[in-house]
């Protein structure tokens, strides 16, 4: 149980998924909670994110789990020890959200939705005594350490608490209210944004005009040592879906050297290069090669990727187009904007936190969520870092609050 809290007051700033969480903890230890966000209501990013079927965590080990987060401070991994993915759906069981393990050992709400968690979160935040102040955009820091705020119709208003948790998010998808603002008003303390978890602009063949919004199933995407297994999607500009948006890192760093990225596509890998060439070889060699090629379990979508990208004296050779199907290269130009991105990169610096998620510059301030610097894919990795890295905050804050209040009572 939080430490006991009573008469203290807190600002929660910014009322997305780890607003959410810090906001219960703290009023559920006896603070008086006022929740803040520019936006008319709360967690909007939740609730998009919930369209698809909110995936709340992963079911892998615990290890495991932690070496898909890319971050160069450690409490954030600590946090995710202490409220990790069997904490977090304890914790949704608790607010009456069933939760169901998909085959991908993605775990998920059993309605799919994020609406019923919020739903329930919400009433329960108004048994606690949250007071939301909503329309309400935070602008930093007055000179008395005030938190500066402006409503919808351009008025001012400062409010003091003995503790604030900023809970802003990250920058990407800006109409849902994360427009990475905030980070103007403490500059220093943070790390540019850039896209992650973002399709990627490729440069584009004649197959991709036929084939705008096919699937690929199950292909492996390789690009400097590192490799990654799922669903691809052809879009209007290249390429989207789970397996190249985990690799948003990799490219992000090759486009930002040379300007452009190689990736290599195996479209079949579940297959060994011998088995796919037996597969070709067992096919009459009289038939017209799209019936071989069909015949070989070729879809329609890969033989024009092949055609597209093999010459064309080569299509009889099945070796050649083995090789193309195993390792199909495409040129990456740049990845698309942060606004349609998952997710992002960048925020408040390691550098510039304590080791309990507390401002070094401004002392009683903490900072939770997408807000922090720190990439990780998409797979549930992300909600449950907000919510970690908000549930380690919200203590960090009581037991500074505790200590303060001690002190200056002499204790
Ligand atoms: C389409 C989509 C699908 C996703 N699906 C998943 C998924 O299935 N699983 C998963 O793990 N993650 C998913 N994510 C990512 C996940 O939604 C985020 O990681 C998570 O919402 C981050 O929580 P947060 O509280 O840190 O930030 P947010 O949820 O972004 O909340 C930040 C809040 O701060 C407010 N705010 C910002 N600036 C100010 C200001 N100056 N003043 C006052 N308020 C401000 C915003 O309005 C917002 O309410 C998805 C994201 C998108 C876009």
């Amino acid at each position: 149980m939080p430490p006991s809290a009573s008469e203290r007051s807190a600002l929660v700033i910014g009322c997305g998924a780890a607003g959410l969480m810090a906001a219960d903890l703290l009023s559920r230890a006896g603070c008086r909670v006022t929740a803040i966000d520019h936006m008319p209501s709360a967690a909007r990013k939740l609730l998009r994110a919930g369209i698809g079927g909110l995936n709340v965590t992963h079911s892998e080990p615990l290890e495991r789990f932690l070496e898909r987060y890319q971050t160069d401070y450690p409490p954030l991994l600590t946090a995710i020890r202490s409220f990790g993915p069997q904490q977090l759906i304890e914790f949704l069981h608790e607010l009456g959200v069933d939760t169901f393990v998909g085959s991908s050992g993605r775990v998920f709400p059993s309605t799919m939705k994020a609406s019923p968690l919020l739903r329930a979160w919400k009433a329960r935040l108004a048994t606690q005594g949250v007071n939301w102040l909503l329309g309400h955009r935070w602008l930093g820091r007055n000179e008395q350490g005030g938190h500066r705020l402006q409503n919808t119709v351009g008025q001012h208003l400062d409010l003091h608490a003995d503790i604030c948790i900023l809970a802003l998010g990250g920058a990407s998808w800006p109409r849902l209210g994360t427009d990475g603002h905030w980070s103007a008003h403490m500059p220093q303390a943070c790390a540019p944004f850039a896209a992650s978890n973002v399709g990627v602009e490729i440069e584009l063949t004649s197959s991709w005009q036929h084939h705008r919004g096919a699937a690929l199933k199950d292909c492996r995407v390789n690009i400097a040592g590192l490799s990654q297994r799922g669903d691809l999607l052809m879009s209007t500009y290249g390429l989207e879906g789970g397996a190249i948006y985990a690799l948003s890192p990799a490219l992000r760093q090759a486009l930002a050297e040379t300007g452009s990225a190689t990736i290599e596509l195996d479209l079949r890998p579940q297959l060994s290069s011998a088995d796919l060439l037996r597969k070709l070889q067992a096919q009459a060699s009289k038939t017209s090669l799209s019936n071989r090629w069909r015949k070989a379990g070729l879809r329609a979508v890969e033989m024009d990727l092949v055609r597209d990208h093999l010459d064309r004296a080569l299509w009889k050779d099945d070796a050649q187009v083995v090789a193309c199907l195993k390792a199909l290269r495409l040129q990456v130009s740049a990845l698309r904007p942060l606004a349609e991105a998952i997710s992002c990169s960048g925020g408040v610096r390691a550098s510039s936190l304590d080791e309990n998620f507390m401002l070094k510059s401004w002392p009683g301030v903490f900072c939770a969520g997408e807000m922090l610097n720190f990439d990780a894919p998409t797979g549930g990795y992300l909600l449950t870092a907000a919510w970690a890295s908000a549930h380690a905050a919200a203590h960090a804050a009581l037991a500074w609050s505790a200590q303060m209040r001690a002190g200056r009572e002499g204790l």
